[in-house]
């Protein structure tokens, strides 16, 4: 049983296991990870898009023209301005440095490709197949064990330990055998968010009760209660982010590229009512407005072939496939009539370029090869934006600004990043970077104040 460390982590996501890898490659040698779950990986598994960088050298390699500047205003944009400026600037100047840690510990982030709100392409992802959440904890999974930095698992953080001035000194934890203290000078929060705590989630957003939720089951905010007893401050903590297209029954998300790759969304009247394309949170909005509050995603034979993730959408038994459009219709319950005239307009508008119903930019195909699919989807709880404040350095501060002596946090527990609104690639941007300047930090705090 672990008595002390000089670096205790809490949570092994992203952003908890690049903290404590980083602070090793600083040169801590006493640094614990404790993960409630029997299993590491968090909601980061989970990732399938990639990490958002800017001024790398596989834009450079592409001809793809981007700069921190244009990174920075897409990021603020798309969080309606509400993100923390500091935060954003911090984020986007250290993001192609992520790219190369990732790739230098083993990682693969080489290929760029395009996402919403990106004014260009940004997106760094997986040369092969494989989704970008899978291969980052399998590389973060396989530096620690090189490193030899523990992890234990099925251990749940309980209460972060401070003294008489408000230091941190220990953390107290519980496992199979019990509760038990670990002695340590510092603490990097890393437990991700709540979007699996229904209660908390309608505490801070009483419109989203019912929903369900993309996030694995220990997302639940025990780093924001812990936090919170400490004096903590939060920002943002009502912006939740809903992921527009989730099949209600398994709650599995249809990956944005489905839509990206040419899919429409009919309501069960057979219409269109939105720009597929457009962001997260319109989208979603869009959905909730349509009768029974649902939608169908629907898609052709030139889709699927273009997108090895709608096999596995198949596999779980959650597309219906039909030769014809009316046999669609049929099976899926949506207006035949109307499901017929909309794939025809559909096919008419993309041969002449132009969505004259709801101006979506790229039209990728007409639709037209059979067979045809189509997935219920409805909007599901995805991301939690807010979460405790911190500053640059990511020191977890009070509503009055000062910090907690010792207390870091990187990743989804922490608010400011994403503003209103996250932007698809940011959220690995973010655990990879401020995980990373928080092992930085913490292993600087121990050297000076051990
Ligand atoms: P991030 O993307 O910020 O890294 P993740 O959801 O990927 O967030 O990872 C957070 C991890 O923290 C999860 O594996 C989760 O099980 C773990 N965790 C959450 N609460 C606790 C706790 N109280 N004690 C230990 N681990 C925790």
């Amino acid at each position: 049983e672990v008595k002390s460390a000089d670096i205790v982590v809490i949570g092994a996501g992203g952003a908890g296991m690049s903290a404590a890898i980083q602070a090793a490659q600083d040169g801590a040698t006493n640094v614990v990870i404790l993960e409630k779950m029997p299993i590491t990986g968090g909601n980061t598994v989970r990732a399938t898009g990639g990490l958002n960088a800017s001024q790398t050298p596989y834009q450079k390699r592409d001809g793809i023209e981007d700069s921190n500047d244009l990174f920075y205003e897409d990021t603020m944009k798309g969080g309606k301005n509400l993100n923390d400026p500091e935060l954003v600037r911090t984020l986007v100047e250290n993001s192609a440095a992520a790219v190369d840690w990732v790739n230098d510990i083993g990682g693969d982030l080489s290929v760029v490709g395009q996402f919403g709100g990106a004014s260009v392409k940004r997106i760094h992802r997986p040369s092969d197949t494989s989704a970008v959440g899978p291969m980052l904890v399998k590389t973060l999974n396989a530096k620690l064990d090189e490193l030899g930095i523990p992890v234990l698992l099925e251990t749940k953080a309980t209460k972060i330990i401070a003294d008489a001035d408000g230091k941190i000194i220990g953390v107290e934890a519980e496992d199979e055998d019990g509760s038990f203290i670990i002695n340590t000078k510092a603490v990097i929060l890393a437990t991700g968010g709540f979007g699996s705590n229904p209660d908390m989630v309608v505490k801070y957003a009483p419109q989203l009760s019912g929903f369900i939720t993309t996030n694995h089951i220990g997302a639940t905010g025990d780093g924001i209660e812990m936090a919170l007893e400490l004096g903590a401050g939060l920002t943002d903590i009502e912006q939740i982010q809903t992921h527009p297209t989730v099949n209600p029954d398994t709650a599995t998300m249809y990956t944005e590229g489905v839509r990206g790759n040419g899919a429409i969304l009919v309501n069960n009247d057979g219409n269109r009512f939105v720009n597929e394309l457009e962001t997260r949170d319109v989208v979603s909005a869009a959905i909730l407005e349509q009768p029974n509050e649902e939608s169908w995603l629907v898609f052709d034979t030139a889709v699927r072939e273009s997108l090895s993730a709608i096999e596995k959408y198949i596999n779980e038994g959650i597309i219906v496939e039909a030769n014809t459009i009316e046999e669609l219709a049929q099976k899926t319950g949506i207006n035949k009539e109307n499901l017929v005239a909309t794939m025809n307009k559909y096919a008419t508008m993309q041969s002449a370029g132009e969505d004259s119903n709801f101006g979506r930019k790229s039209m990728e195909v007409p639709l037209t090869k059979a067979p045809y699919f189509a997935g219920l989807a409805k909007p599901a709880i995805h991301h939690t934006m807010g979460g405790v404040k911190i500053n640059t350095q990511t020191q977890v501060l009070k509503e009055d600004g000062s910090a907690i002596p010792g207390l870091f946090a990187a990743g989804e527990v922490v608010g400011g990043v994403h503003g209103g609104n996250r932007l698809g690639g940011n959220a690995v941007a973010d655990i990879v970077v401020f995980g990373r300047i928080s092992g930085d930090n913490a292993n600087e705090y121990v050297l000076a104040n051990g």
